[in-house]
């Protein structure tokens, strides 16, 4: 009788963490929707329809368009000063989005091999604007400070940080979501124009300190649901419920934490570590090409208008190989040296702390230059390279 009473007790204690981490916040926008009469349901179904003609039909799928460059605005809607996050760490998460969303993160290599095949290595990628719609010059950030704790379940978030045109642009609004949602991303018809876009908690925003979502990938999955992709296992937990992707295999429910590959589910070795599963940050790995087919195809046909624009962005990390610095010697104590080896040299450098001032700067001309940090306090600082079109960015260490 002790035992079980144990077990039990283990179980809900089990129960109630779990109940207490921060989730993706797709079923509560649903619900939230659907108690307003919106008839998500039907909306879904009709979407998917939709898309999986356009599939069906060779003709309509768009892998064939050479580049998707996704244009990105990101609002910064901030209550403590902690979640006024700086520039550098946008570019980050930009950067991230890219690498992502075009098998180019390092860790891909940690994907099962019976899953190598099915990696997504080619889709899109994301810039963020230098131009406002008005023609102004832009970081592509905007910045709101708000008395209101959790703004970005309220709808108050859309009248603080007014969302860009979001045919023409992506929305990514920071704002904190509370304790029970790390973000959320919305389907194509689900909300009004006006607040199409993915909303992500500052405390999961880029690289952070988080332990569950601290590589950015909250992003990832949002921007998943925003290009219309549905979590791996469907809607429901159970294995009738598909996510409708072939290469996907079925899987009954949600994984969390990082599990050990190999766990099976519906008679097959479940995909756990894909993007648009719930687990740990540092686990989720991929988008299988029938994803990238399904978000190529919401693009071409809900939201064509993001390519159809001449907007001028900058990526955070297209061309991150192409100065290809080496900081020499990083922690650094006196004398710092960059040594360039990518096809590309740059203008200028920056110095930056973490908090984005800048610390020194100057020309670059030549494949190595030095300057003396000696003065500098300790502790971390960026390293920013640039040309008129790239930038880089380099995390350093003062000793
Ligand atoms: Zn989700
Ligand atoms: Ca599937």
């Amino acid at each position: 009788m002790r035992s079980y009473t144990v077990v039990f007790f283990l179980l809900a204690v089990h129960f109630f963490l779990c109940a207490q981490e921060p989730q993706c916040g797709m079923n509560w926008l649903e619900t939230t929707e659907s108690q307003k009469g919106v008839p998500v349901e039907q909306i879904k179904t009709s979407f998917h329809g939709k898309i999986d003609s356009a599939l069906e039909s060779t003709n309509s799928i768009p892998e064939l368009r050479s580049e998707i460059i996704v244009p990105v605005v990101v609002h910064i809607v901030w209550h403590t000063t902690e979640e006024n996050l700086s520039n550098e760490q946008v570019i980050e998460q930009i950067a991230i989005l890219n690498q992502d969303f075009n098998g180019n993160n390092k860790d891909l290599r940690d994907v099962p091999e019976e899953f190598e095949p099915f990696i997504a290595r080619k889709g899109i990628r994301f810039c963020l604007v230098t131009e406002t719609p008005e023609g102004m010059s832009t970081s592509g950030i905007t910045r709101h400070s708000t008395d209101l704790e959790v703004v970005g379940i309220k709808e108050e978030l859309y009248e603080i940080a007014p969302a860009w045109d979001s045919e023409n642009f992506l929305n990514i609004w920071v704002a904190n979501t509370g304790d029970f949602l790390t973000g959320l991303g919305t389907y194509p018809g689900l909300v009004p124009p006006e607040r199409q876009g993915v909303i992500v908690h500052p405390r999961y925003f880029g690289y952070n300190d988080s332990f569950r979502y601290n590589f950015g990938r909250v992003a990832v999955h949002e921007i998943g649901h925003y290009f219309g992709l549905d979590h791996i296992w469907g809607t429901d937990q159970n294995c009738e419920s598909d996510d409708g992707v072939e290469d996907t295999p079925l899987q009954q429910h949600s994984y969390q934490s990082c599990p050990a590959h190999p766990q099976a589910t519906c008679g097959s070795n479940d995909m756990f570590m894909n993007f648009m599963d719930y687990v740990d940050d540092r686990c989720m790995l991929m988008f299988t090409q029938g994803q990238m087919e399904r978000m190529l195809a919401t693009i071409e046909l809900y939201r064509p208008e993001l390519l159809n624009n001449d907007i001028s962005c900058l990526s955070g990390e297209e061309n991150v190989c192409e100065f290809n610095a080496s900081i020499l010697p990083n922690p650094v104590s006196q004398q710092l040296t960059v040594v360039l080896s990518g096809n590309v040299v740059p203008d200028n450098y920056l110095i930056t702390d973490c908090m984005g001032k800048v610390i020194s700067k100057g020309m670059v001309n030549s494949q190595e230059f030095s300057t003396d940090v000696s003065e500098l306090p300790a502790g971390v600082y960026f390293l920013h390279l640039a040309d008129k079109v790239n930038r880089e960015i380099y995390r350093l260490i003062k000793q």
